[in-house]
């Protein structure tokens, strides 16, 4: 009774009570098996392990980092499992900060690399009851705090290949739902009941989407044919989660491909009106698979990307399209834009807000864009010293590449950037000659001009420091 008692007070669940499938012991895989290369792990993943074993804890490095070791990939973060507590994790390291409330972790930060490293530490959770005050109406879990035995930790991850817990002191995995079988045969499983775990956690959906579009696995039958049938309640999802969710979809480096994958299990539909939108919109050089396809190109090659210019990108098509609307009705071209981009921002707000800063960026790099028009007198040289310019710019570019407006502009816009005063003095006259001959020329009706495939040599115009700029 009173260790009972002392259980509740510490937040841990009577192990007693567990089923007998959460006391699973685990498949030991040793190294001939796995091969994960200790080179591939961030010698800071290695020192909490450490640090924890020595402090007489358990400890594991977890998840998508040992799916990735195992794949051959260097993780890009690193997750530990630990029977410590938060508390007696925090004790341990100096630099540590507990974070979370849904989902209490500590981080430890290590400095001294070219940026910060934060690894994140969790204490072994015990599954969840569906009786229990965790969990609301339609199954989704509200608080998972409750500490419990590795078994039970591996239980409640979502699929078998993110399951499983590497000791580097002994290089053994530990697997507890047969991941390394699903390694082998490139399957995303469930583990559980697909449809009770997706209900738990809708966002357990997008996840195995970006994991399918991210290792080329497959998304096995029984977990993918729930999905479009509950597809709708990832709308229950806190906007904040899934905006996270989604912008790590789209900077995973397989963009098009989740989007692909999103559809195809039934999940694309309302998530963004431009998934929508861009689906429908085919042939190679649509705006936004240029856009996504660069995005993923950047990733893969290690840059960085800004979500501000990425969204903005996907939402510019529902934005021109407002914009040209707005201007059919007779009103000037600048409030037109403004007014489309404000109805764009609402409309996407009802589905998932993106965040403010990020909002701010686009609404920057949209509003940028028919000042690019402006060839004469002081507008290019103000627009030049502009912040914001290599963004716009590069925004610019793309829209070229999607015939959106003449080479002729991203032209000039290339040599005005370069070129001495006097240069740009007669870059200015030969466009004010040039706009006289017809009028109607950069944004007007000649931009609708088809080209045959993306025009990739000039992708190499973009610029890093427009995505740093941001
Ligand atoms: P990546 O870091 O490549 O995006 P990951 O699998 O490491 O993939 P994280 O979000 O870092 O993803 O989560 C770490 C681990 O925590 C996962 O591998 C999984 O075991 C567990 N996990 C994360 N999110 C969930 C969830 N929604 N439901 C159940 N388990 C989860
Ligand atoms: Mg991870």
């Amino acid at each position: 009774m009173i260790k009972k008692l002392i259980r509740r007070i510490l937040g841990k669940k009577d192990v007693s009570s567990s089923s007998a499938s959460q006391k699973k012991s685990p498949r030991e895989i040793h190294y001939k098996q796995h091969q994960i290369n200790q080179g591939h792990i961030s010698k800071n993943a290695m020192k909490v392990t450490h640090t924890l074993q020595a402090g007489g804890y358990d400890a594991f490095i977890v998840g998508g980092a040992v799916r990735d070791l195992i794949l051959g990939i260097v993780p890009k973060d690193f997750d530990v499992a630990t029977n410590a507590t938060p508390e007696q994790v925090q004790a341990l390291f100096r630099k540590s900060r507990l974070i979370g409330r849904r989902f209490q972790i500590v981080h430890v930060t290590f400095y001294g690399g070219h940026k910060p490293e934060i690894i994140e530490v969790s204490t072994f959770r015990a599954m969840i009851n569906n009786e229990s005050e965790h969990i609301n109406e339609s199954g989704r879990i509200l608080s998972d705090n409750i500490w419990g035995t590795q078994s039970e930790d591996a239980t409640r991850r979502d699929f078998t290949i993110n399951a499983m817990y590497y000791n580097p002191s002994n290089q053994v995995v530990l697997d507890y739902h047969g991941g390394m079988k699903d390694i082998k045969e490139n399957l995303i499983r469930m583990i559980g009941n697909p449809t009770q775990r997706f209900r738990e956690d809708p966002i357990r959906m997008l996840r195995a989407v970006r994991f399918a579009a991210k290792t080329g696995f497959n998304i096995e039958k029984h977990t993918l044919e729930p999905i479009a049938e509950l597809a709708p309640l990832i709308h229950d999802v806190p906007s904040a989660r899934l905006f996270d969710e989604i912008l790590k979809l789209l900077m995973s480096g397989h963009a098009w491909a989740s989007l692909e994958a999103l559809r195809h299990v039934g999940l694309g539909q309302g998530l963004l009106p431009m998934i929508d939108a861009i689906m429908q919109q085919d042939g190679e050089n649509s705006f936004a698979k240029i856009a996504l396809n660069r995005t993923d190109e950047r990733v893969q090659l290690g840059k960085s990307i800004s979500p501000g210019f990425l969204f903005a990108t996907l939402l510019w098509h529902e934005v021109y399209l407002g914009w040209q609307n707005e201007m059919n009705t007779g009103k000037p071209q600048i409030p037109s834009l403004h007014d489309a981009i404000d109805q764009v921002l609402a409309n996407q707000r009802e589905v998932f807000a993106i965040q403010r800063r990020f909002e701010t960026d686009m609404r920057e790099i949209w509003s940028l864009q028919p000042r690019f028009e402006k060839r004469v007198g002081k507008m290019p040289h103000r627009l030049l010293e502009s912040p914001r310019f290599r963004a716009g710019y590069d925004f610019l570019c793309l829209r070229n590449l999607a015939d959106e407006v003449p080479s002729l502009l991203t032209d000039w816009w290339e040599k005005f950037q370069m070129s001495a005063p006097q240069e740009k003095e007669q870059l200015m006259i030969s466009a004010k000659e040039e706009t006289q001959l017809n009028p109607s020329s950069t944004l007007g009706k000649s931009r609708r001009r088809r080209r045959r495939g993306p025009k990739q040599q000039e992708m190499n115009n973009f610029s890093d420091d427009s995505q740093q700029a941001l």
